[in-house]
């Protein structure tokens, strides 16, 4: 039976990707399929009518599955940052790092707008995010160009959202990857449904040129952490894996314990203090939301 990848749905037309083309299915009525049961980036088994419409006989299990925007199967977020306009802000960096090792989502750092700040600022950077902490970062310059076909190579074949704050270039890097893609707007699915549980747009997975899919709308922009406890966001914070099993206690939160390695690290520059400031920040700020 075809297996296939929902990019969109409408009423209960679910628009599947089977082998690159995209066939409009419905669900089998045996299944209550709705809304919820059936989500962009769902893989499905899928029969086809001689008529070519399919039917969706089945859901396959999910890999992740975010609600905000509401997508299954995400392999990668790419986190759009810039050291100007905006302005570095990498509080929020950091906070969305958390969210998206949260979900079990890899994060890919896309440093946006290379083309306004000098090479050695682009290579602290990197050296500071990519070499110490070990993401995937892509210095990138949305409006010129720049990075996008090494862009493309990590897109091909995996689902990705967005995620960044406003201005830092999202809307305009999709531009600048699909150009013949006028009608493709970024919309902001969170922002909406912040207000009710109930929202009316729909997220479309847009298929692009090069392969791969991305969601239509950014990601992990809710900015509290619920649902975390220290120790998961001791563990988000991947750069401090290779030092903790050093630390004189195993549940040592870096914080005042004696013997901590990771503090050492910190201190030795092997780990960059700015990481281990906003962590102890989140910490706070996860064992005030405790207390309420
Ligand atoms: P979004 O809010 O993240 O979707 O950001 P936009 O795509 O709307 O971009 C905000 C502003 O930054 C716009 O004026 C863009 O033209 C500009 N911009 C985006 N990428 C670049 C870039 O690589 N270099 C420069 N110089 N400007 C950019
Ligand atoms: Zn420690």
């Amino acid at each position: 039976m075809p297996v296939g990848q929902v990019i969109r749905s409408h009423s209960n037309i679910y628009y599947v990707l089977v082998d690159g083309r995209e066939v409009e299915c419905r669900p089998r009525g045996k299944f209550r399929l709705d809304r919820l049961q059936v989500r962009a980036g769902d893989e499905v088994e899928v029969t086809l009518a001689p008529d070519g419409e399919g039917r969706i006989e089945k859901v396959l299990p999910r890999r992740n599955c975010l609600e905000r925007p509401p997508v299954a199967n995400v392999d990668q977020c790419l986190v759009v940052f810039t050291l100007v306009e905006p302005e570095a802000d990498y509080l929020f960096l950091d906070r969305v790092l958390v969210h998206v090792e949260q979900a079990g989502v890899e994060p890919l750092i896309l440093l946006n707008k290379i083309d306004l700040v000098e090479e050695a600022d682009v290579a602290a950077f990197v050296r500071l995010y990519g070499d110490l902490v070990g993401y995937r970062v892509l210095p990138i310059s949305a409006a010129e160009g720049r990075g996008l076909d090494e862009l493309r190579r990590h897109l091909a074949g995996k689902t990705s959202v967005l995620a960044g704050h406003s201005g830092v270039g999202k809307s305009r890097l999709v531009r600048a990857l699909e150009p013949q893609r006028a009608d493709v707007r970024i919309g902001d699915l969170s922002a909406k449904s912040r207000k009710g549980r109930h929202t009316t747009r729909h997220v479309e997975l847009i298929p692009l040129t090069g392969g791969g899919l991305l969601a239509d709308a950014p990601g992990f922009t809710y900015l509290e952490f619920q649902d975390i406890d220290k120790w998961t966001l001791r563990d988000c914070f991947r750069e401090f894996a290779r030092y903790q099993a050093e630390c004189r206690y195993a549940d040592c939160l870096h914080r005042k314990e004696p013997d901590c390695a990771v503090r050492d690290a910190v201190e030795a520059g092997a780990i960059p203090e700015s990481r281990h400031r906003n962590y102890l920040m989140f910490l706070d700020e996860v064992e005030a939301m405790k207390r309420w």
